[in-house]
C-alpha cells in the first residue's frame, strides 16, 4: 500500500505527477494515475503539485489518538522546521497546544540534529579523502540512493537521522515512552517503516495534520499558557531543515574554493548531482542531499510563504536558541544525552527498471506513430523527457500509449476520418435507398403495365401479319400494315425492355473471367465506323457474377458509347484493373461529347433518355444500376461536357458471403 493515495474523480490526465516524480513512481491506467508503493521514495512532490488536489497522503491522525488514549506514556518530538510552519503564535504555544492534545512530553529533533551533526563531522573527518559521504537526514534522499542507486549505498553516512537520534535518546532515558514524530515531511513515514530502523519511531505525524488535529479536538494553541520543551534542548541543530543546515551545524566548512563539502537542494537537483557521485564526477568529503528546497519547503506545511520567508523564520528561532544556550550549559546537556549509539545501515534496494532491447523499444515507439528519430519530438507532455523513456516505462505497464499528446493527435484526426469516411458512406447508401425504391417503384409499374399491354399487342402483330399476307399485292395497302408491323414490332421491344427492368431476378453466380466476358459482349455488338476500341486489361481473372446480368450491363455501357460517338467516330478504352484484393474495377472510356452536368443525376433514373424518339427507352443505365447493387457493387460517371464520359463498374471477387444490398429484396421476390 501507497503511503499516497489517488482521488479517482479528481485525476484528470496532465500527467504532472509523473514529470515531477524523480523516481518515475506513477503507473498510469486509463488514464488515472496511482503511486508504485515500491518504486515511492516520499518525497511528496506528486502530492505538491497536484493542481486538483487528486492526491490525499495516508493520515496517521487515527493511530497517534490510539496512542495518545493508551496506557503508555507518548513524546512528540517536534522538527525544527516547526517555526516556518506555525507563524500564527510561538514556540511556546506549539508545546502547550501539544501538551493538551496529550502528549506527556514534547521535544525538539534539534538535539537529535546536534548529534547527528556531530557525527557527521567525526565521519568526514576520519574518511577525509577516501569516498564522499551522503548526508542521510532526509529519508527521500537515501531512499532514492538504495533504489536507483544502489551503487552509493556504502557512500551512505551510516548515521541515523535527527528524528530517530532524538527518538533514541527519548526511549533510552524514558523507557516504555511511545514517539511521534511531528514534522513537514512524508518521506519520513516511510523512514519510520524502514526495516533497519523499525519500531524506534512508533508515529509519523505531519504539520498539517496537526493541525487537523488541533482543530479537531478544539485546541487553539495562541490562547494557551505557553509551556517549555523538555530536555534536551536543541542549540545549533536548529538550522537543520534550511539548506546548509546540516553543514554549518556539523562546523563542516562549506568553502566553495575547497569544494570538499558540498550541498544539493531541489527535486530536479538532487538526483543529477548523485548521478555525477555515481560516475565519479564529484571529488567531496561529505555531500548534503536534500530533495525539498530544505525541510521548510516539505510537502506536509501549510503555512504560506515562499522559501526565502519560512527560511527567514527558521534561521531567527536558532539565533534565539544560540542566544539562550551558554556552553556550559550546553555541554552538561550533551554529557547527559548524548551517549548514544547513532549508527544504522542501509540496503540494496534496486528498483531500477530494466532497459528492453532496442527492438523493443523501436516496437512500441512504432505504435506510438514515431517510426525514424525525427518523429521523436521529446515534447514532454506524457510526463517523461523523451520518448523513449516513454516507450520505456510502456514496456513496463506503468505508461499508456494515450498519454503520447503527438499520437493523441494522430488518432483524433484518424477518428475524425473515419468519422467522415462513414458519414459518406453513410450518404451514398442514402441515396442508394431513395433510388432503389425509385426504382422499384417504377419497375411494379412498368411491370404491370407491360403485362396488361403484352397480350393486346400480341394480338395487333398477329393480326397485322396475317393482314400483310392478305394485302401483299396491293401496293399501298402493303406499305401502310408494314409501318403498323414495324411500329407493334418496336412496341414489342419496349415492352420487352420494360419487362427486363422490371423483372424482379436472382443473381445467379458463377466465376466467370470478366474479361473474356467482355470481348464475348464486343463481338456481339456491331461497331459504328469510325470508331475504335482499345483493351487494356490487366488481367483481373475470374471473379463470381451473374453472367447474363453483368453482360446485360456491359451491352448498355458498350452500345452507349457507341452511340454517342456514331457520328463523330472516337475511341473506347475499356480498362480492368484490380481495386484491392476483393474488388476489380471497370472503366468505359469514350470520347463522345461527355455529360452535361444538369443531367448527370439524371442519367440513371429509368427512362430517362436524350436520345430521339424511336431510339432510346431511358432504361439501359436504370437496368445496370439495379443489376450492379444487386451484385453489391457500384456504377458511377465522370465526364466534362466535350471531353468523354468514363462509366465505371466496381465488381466484388466473391459474392458467396454478401447479401442483397439495401432495398434489394424488392427486387428479388
Ligand atoms: P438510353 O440509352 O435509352 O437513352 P440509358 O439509360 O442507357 O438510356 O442512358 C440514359 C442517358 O444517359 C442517355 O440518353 C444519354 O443522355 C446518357 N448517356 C449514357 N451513356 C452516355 C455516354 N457514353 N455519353 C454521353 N451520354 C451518355
Amino acid at each position: 500500500m501507497s503511503i499516497i493515495e489517488t482521488i479517482k474523480e479528481r485525476c484528470k490526465r496532465c500527467y504532472t505527477c509523473v514529470r515531477e516524480c524523480p523516481a518515475k513512481a506513477i503507473r498510469i491506467v486509463d488514464g488515472q494515475a496511482s503511486v508504485i508503493a515500491e518504486r515511492c521514495i516520499g518525497c511528496g512532490n506528486c502530492y505538491l503539485v497536484c493542481t486538483q488536489d487528486a492526491k490525499r497522503v495516508a493520515s496517521s491522525a487515527g493511530r497517534v489518538r490510539a496512542l495518545l488514549a493508551g496506557e503508555a506514556p507518548v513524546a512528540a518530538i517536534v522538527a525544527p522546521s516547526f517555526p516556518a510552519e506555525f507563524v500564527e503564535y510561538d514556540a511556546g504555544r506549539l508545546v502547550a497546544g501539544l501538551r493538551r492534545l496529550g502528549f506527556k512530553q514534547v521535544h525538539e529533533v534539534a538535539f537529535g540534529a546536534d548529534l547527528v551533526s556531530r557525527a557527521y563531522r567525526d565521519l568526514t573527518a576520519r574518511a577525509s579523502g577516501t569516498k564522499c559521504f551522503i548526508g542521510t537526514s532526509c529519508p527521500a534522499a537515501y531512499l532514492f540512493v538504495e533504489k536507483y542507486h544502489p551503487e552509493l549505498v556504502d557512500n551512505l553516512a551510516p548515521i541515523v537521522s535527527p528524528m530517530v537520534a532524538t527518538a533514541r535518546v527519548v526511549k533510552k532515558h524514558w523507557p516504555g515512552t511511545k514517539v511521534v514524530f511531528v514534522g513537514p515531511c512524508i518521506a519520513k513515514k516511510l523512514e519510520a517503516m524502514d526495516p533497519d530502523i523499525a519500531g524506534e519511531v512508533d508515529e509519523v505525524l505531519m504539520f498539517s495534520e496537526l493541525r487537523e488535529m488541533f482543530a479537531e479536538e478544539g485546541i487553539e494553541p495562541e490562547k494557551l499558557e505557553p509551556s517549555e520543551f523538555d530536555e534536551p534542548r536543541g542549540f545549533l541543530g536548529s538550522i537543520f531543515p534550511v539548506p546548509r543546515g546540516s553543514l554549518r551545524s556539523a562546523r563542516l566548512d562549506d568553502d566553495p574554493i575547497t569544494a570538499r563539502i558540498a550541498e544539493v537542494n531541489g527535486r530536479y537537483r538532487f538526483a543529477g548531482a548523485l548521478e555525477e557521485l555515481s560516475k565519479g564526477m564529484i571529488k567531496a568529503d561529505f555531500l548534503e542531499v536534500l530533495c525539498c528546497e530544505g525541510c521548510t519547503m516539505g510537502p506536509g506545511m501549510t503555512s504560506e510563504g515562499r522559501s526565502f520567508l519560512r527560511r527567514l523564520r527558521v534561521s531567527e528561532y536558532a539565533q534565539e536558541r544560540i542566544h539562550e544556550m551558554d556552553m556550559r550549559r550546553w555541554q552538561v546537556t550533551l554529557d547527559r544525552y548524548g551517549d548514544i549509539d547513532l549508527t544504522r545501515s542501509f540496503r540494496r534496494e534496486d528498483r531500477r527498471m530494466k532497459i528492453p532491447t532496442e527492438e523493443e523499444i523501436r516496437a512500441i515507439l512504432k505504435r506510438l506513430g514515431k517510426e525514424k528519430r525525427e518523429d521523436e519530438l521529446n515534447c514532454g507532455a506524457c510526463g517523461y523527457h523523451t520518448c523513449r523513456e516513454h516507450a520505456i516505462a510502456i514496456y513496463h505497464g506503468i505508461a499508456e500509449s494515450e498519454m503520447c499528446l503527438p499520437y493523441m493527435i494522430e488518432e483524433l484526426k484518424h477518428a475524425l476520418e473515419q468519422l467522415e469516411e462513414s458519414h459518406r458512406t453513410l450518404q451514398e447508401v442514402q441515396e442508394q435507398l431513395v433510388h432503389s425504391e425509385k426504382l422499384a417503384s417504377m419497375g411494379q409499374l412498368a411491370a404491370g403495365i407491360a403485362h396488361e399491354v403484352n397480350n393486346p399487342l400480341g394480338t395487333v402483330l398477329l393480326y397485322s401479319n396475317l393482314l400483310l399476307d392478305d394485302v401483299k399485292d396491293n401496293e399501298e395497302l402493303r406499305e401502310e400494315v408494314e409501318m403498323v408491323v414495324k411500329e407493334a414490332q418496336r412496341c414489342k421491344r419496349i415492352i420487352s425492355n420494360l419487362l427486363d427492368f422490371a423483372r424482379q431476378k436472382k443473381v445467379i453466380a458463377e466465376r466467370t473471367d470478366i474479361e473474356r466476358l467482355i470481348d464475348e459482349t464486343l463481338a456481339g455488338i456491331p461497331k459504328p465506323k469510325g470508331v475504335e476500341v482499345v483493351r487494356e486489361y490487366g488481367g483481373v481473372g475470374k471473379i463470381e457474377e451473374d453472367q447474363s446480368q453483368i453482360k446485360q450491363v456491359f451491352t448498355n455501357l458498350i452500345k452507349n458509347a457507341y452511340e454517342a460517338m456514331e457520328e463523330t467516330g472516337g475511341k473506347l478504352v475499356i480498362r480492368t484493373f484490380e481495386l484491392d484484393e476483393d474488388r476489380v474495377r471497370l472503366e468505359f472510356a469514350d470520347t463522345g461529347p461527355g455529360i452535361e452536368p444538369s443531367i448527370k443525376g439524371k442519367i440513371f433514373n429509368p427512362f430517362f433518355t436524350t436520345k430521339p424518339l424511336g431510339k432510346g427507352t431511358g432504361l439501359g443505365l436504370a437496368v445496370s444500376y439495379g443489376i450492379v447493387k444487386m451484385h453489391r457493387g457500384d456504377i458511377g460517371v465522370e465526364s466534362e461536357p466535350g471531353k468523354g464520359a468514363v462509366f465505371h463498374v466496381v465488381l466484388r471477387r466473391r459474392l458467396t458471403d454478401t447479401t442483397a444490398p439495401i432495398g434489394g429484396q424488392l427486387w428479388q421476390k
